[in-house]
């Protein structure tokens, strides 16, 4: 049997005139995180990607696979004759592969991309399925509920698959423009930066830190979450900045209770010089409404009024145990529970300002030498290459 990967694609064909570029974008994420595994070769037919590669390669260039946005599914199928015999040959003898309990039902479900086939869909279900049930007398069909079912693509040969595994949907990685994530050392950036790439945004990161009132250890808890993310959003620089200076200079002139918004404010400001450097189109944050002191929309608006660029909150009406979910799936959860000291957390007022008014904060910022400040934190950035 001549067994493929074959890879089938979301949203992507929903785009039109973009579909091809959208296409080409996904296949080369594809090619990019298989390459170390290795595989024959890979052509596509009408809207899959089918992918030679050895079979006990599968279950690894599944996973590898799965990381890559705009996929739906990726199924481990058998390449045949589009006759009804080597359809109806196949197809049993790949049930043998997958199903080893007795008394299970199933159902065909067929497609056709060659009109010109000899039976219909429904015709062409119903003739394997008779088939399939006098090779097995213990298989029953159901066609609403079966605990497994045969797809039969007719295209230029027939492909047949039973197991397939679901892909992150999505867009595919670099057809949504450049984002720069905010990316602190706790739960919800990483996921912001996860859900931005999942829309096909490419992302890099800037940290702030304040070593040496942080630690070393917190700030190489931020890098190992770049790390982490990077899998989905393939290499990212991350611009490390630190705001010790910043925050003894607020400390010293500012009222306390403004400090994490004047310390925001401070953090879009730099973002988005960086952005203006390097051409990234819109700053992300995890920040969700409400979740704590400096997430109201007060804040927030005070927060934009900061920034040059948009800022993406892609977390903004999620439920804290929503975003914990996606940060378990995506494997960032266990790194970003680490008790590490964050700058924020450090220089945290006991009862922030919840409610700022941008005059007062703008009046604050009138005893602070905002330029310099914020050219000596860039001057001494260090930048990270995370591969
Ligand atoms: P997170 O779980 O992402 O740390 P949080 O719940 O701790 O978020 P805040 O501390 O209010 O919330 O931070 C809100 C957002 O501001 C973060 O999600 C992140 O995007 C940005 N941010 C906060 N601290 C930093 C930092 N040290 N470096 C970079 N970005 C930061
Ligand atoms: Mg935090």
């Amino acid at each position: 049997m001549q067994w493929l990967l074959a890879v089938s694609f979301g949203e992507i064909f929903l785009k039109g005139r973009n579909r091809n570029t959208f296409y080409k974008t996904a296949t080369n994420n594809i090619k990019r995180n298989i390459k170390d595994i290795g595989y024959e070769d890979m052509y596509s037919e009408s809207s899959k990607l089918y992918i030679k590669a050895n079979r006990k390669d599968f279950d690894r260039l599944t996973e590898e696979i799965k990381k890559v946005f705009g996929i739906v599914y990726i199924s481990e199928v058998v390449k045949c004759e589009k006759t009804l015999e080597d359809i109806s040959k196949t197809s049993k003898e790949m049930i043998k592969y997958y199903e080893k309990e007795k008394d299970l039902t199933f159902k065909v479900e067929s497609k056709r991309t060659d009109k010109s086939f000899s039976l219909t869909s429904p015709e062409l279900n119903a003739k394997i399925g008779a088939d399939i049930l006098k090779g097995y007398n213990d298989l029953k069909v159901d066609i609403h509920n079966p605990d497994f079912t045969v797809f039969i693509d007719v295209k230029s040969s027939a492909y047949i698959y039973i197991k397939r595994t679901r892909g992150l949907g999505g867009l595919p990685l670099g057809s949504s423009g450049e984002g720069l994530l905010l990316l602190s050392g706790g739960i919800d950036s990483p996921v912001a930066g996860f859900m931005m790439a999942k829309r096909g945004m490419n992302i890099n990161a800037i940290h702030f830190h304040s070593y040496p009132f942080t630690s070393k250890r917190a700030h190489q808890k931020a890098m190992d979450l770049a790390k982490i993310l990077s899998k989905y959003t393939g290499k990212m620089t991350v611009y490390s900045i630190n705001l010790a200076e910043i925050y003894k200079a607020i400390s010293k002139n500012c009222p306390r209770r403004e400090t994490t918004i004047l310390s925001r404010r401070f953090m879009m400001r730099i973002a988005s010089k960086i952005s203006e450097k390097y051409e990234y189109q819109a700053l992300i944050t995890g920040e969700s409404l409400g979740q704590v002191a400096s997430q109201t929309i007060e804040s927030m608006s005070v927060i934009n009024e900061s920034s040059k660029y948009p800022i993406l909150r892609p977390l903004i009406a999620m439920d804290k145990k929503d975003i914990i979910e996606i940060s378990e799936k995506i494997g960032s959860y266990e790194k970003a529970i680490e008790p590490y000291d964050d700058c924020c957390s450090i220089f945290a007022p006991d009862s922030p300002v919840t409610k700022p008014k941008l005059k007062y904060i703008e009046k604050s910022e009138e005893n602070l030498d905002i330029e310099s400040l914020e050219d000596e934190a860039i001057n001494n950035m260090e930048i990270i290459e995370i591969a």
